[in-house]
């Protein structure tokens, strides 16, 4: 991966998006879609900083959790007001940055400025329960994780040895493990209790219907553009006023899942009085391309361009 050869001065700040971007996306996909364009719109920390945030925001569609971009973009600014317009290469001082956990901050010292920490991601978490046989039921689980992930890194090359100990737990110390081809099964103090000290995660979602509407007049569209919570700067196909009983004629509808909700968004030929009002606009639809629209309605837009014909 491009990634893990990322060297000089800019790294700490290419691998801070990369680690940013693939929190809730797949690598894979990060790096075929989005990494390589953001950089090139934003090449430094400054740059980021100094770009209106709706550019960012319109860099992000299609990743979701619009929050990781503004958590970004306020990032950058107070890293050109407070350190000269770099990361800071102290855990605390990344830990109060906006977005920024206790993952993400040890891979940015990890693979950005190369310093000698554990980074502990659910695969790694995973390897380390079973080489030291942690009993995942006990108390303070994350932090003995982490003290034995500092303990054993290597001070000479810790940044082979994190990434040797991520792709291990992803491709060797898996559901089923391969113990037989597992360079530290010599080691391995778990490997004949496996079911003991492996974490079972009890996965809860619930199911969320929408009902949205597509009012358009005169190549107009009526979206809703929140200036505040989860979707704050971000325009949306407004719901319906009333989400039972809907008589209006449906056009389409798309699946989408976030955190532990799996939603079906229903879209409807609405008229205006169908919409719940607040936040309300009226953008051209051959605008709509350009704006900051979440991940939900990125969707619900490919259905209505198919009724549009736009
Ligand atoms: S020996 Fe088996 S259980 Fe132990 S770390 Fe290797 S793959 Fe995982």
């Amino acid at each position: 991966m491009p990634i893990r050869h990322l060297s000089g001065p800019n790294a700490p700040y290419q691998i801070y998006i990369s680690e940013i971007m693939s929190q809730q996306t797949q690598i894979s996909v990060v790096l075929e879609r989005y990494f390589t364009p953001f950089l090139k719109a934003f090449p430094t920390l400054h740059a980021l900083a100094c770009a209106p945030l709706e550019r960012v925001l319109c860099l992000w569609r299609g990743l979701g959790y619009y929050a990781r971009a503004k958590h970004l973009h306020q990032s950058a600014q107070i890293c050109c007001q407070r350190y000269g317009g770099q990361l800071p290469q102290d855990y605390t001082a990344l830990r109060a940055l906006p977005g920024i956990g206790a993952y993400s901050a040890r891979a940015i010292l990890c693979f950005g400025f190369r310093q000698a920490v554990g980074v502990v991601d659910a695969n790694v978490a995973r390897v380390l329960l079973r080489l030291f046989a942690i009993t995942p039921q006990r108390a303070k689980l994350a932090s003995i994780l982490q003290e034995r992930a500092d303990a054993f890194v290597n001070p000479l090359n810790p940044f082979d040895h994190n990434q040797a100990l991520i792709d291990l737990g992803a491709l060797v110390c898996t559901k089923q493990p391969q113990c037989a081809i597992c360079p530290l099964s010599f080691a391995c103090q778990g490997k004949d209790a496996l079911e003991k000290f492996t974490q079972y995660k009890k996965s809860v979602s619930i199911a969320l219907d929408l009902h949205c509407g597509l009012c358009v007049q005169k190549r107009k569209l009526y979206l809703c553009y929140a200036t505040q919570g989860l979707y704050a700067h971000l325009y949306q196909f407004p719901l319906l006023k009333n989400q039972e009983l809907i008589t209006l004629p449906l056009l389409g509808s798309v699946r989408h899942s976030y955190t532990k909700y799996r939603v079906h968004a229903m879209l409807y030929q609405a008229n205006l009085e169908d919409l719940q009002p607040q936040g309300l606009e009226l953008v051209d639809v051959h605008a709509l391309n350009d704006l900051p629209t979440s991940a939900l309605s990125t969707k619900l837009w490919a259905v209505c361009q198919r009724h549009l014909k736009v």
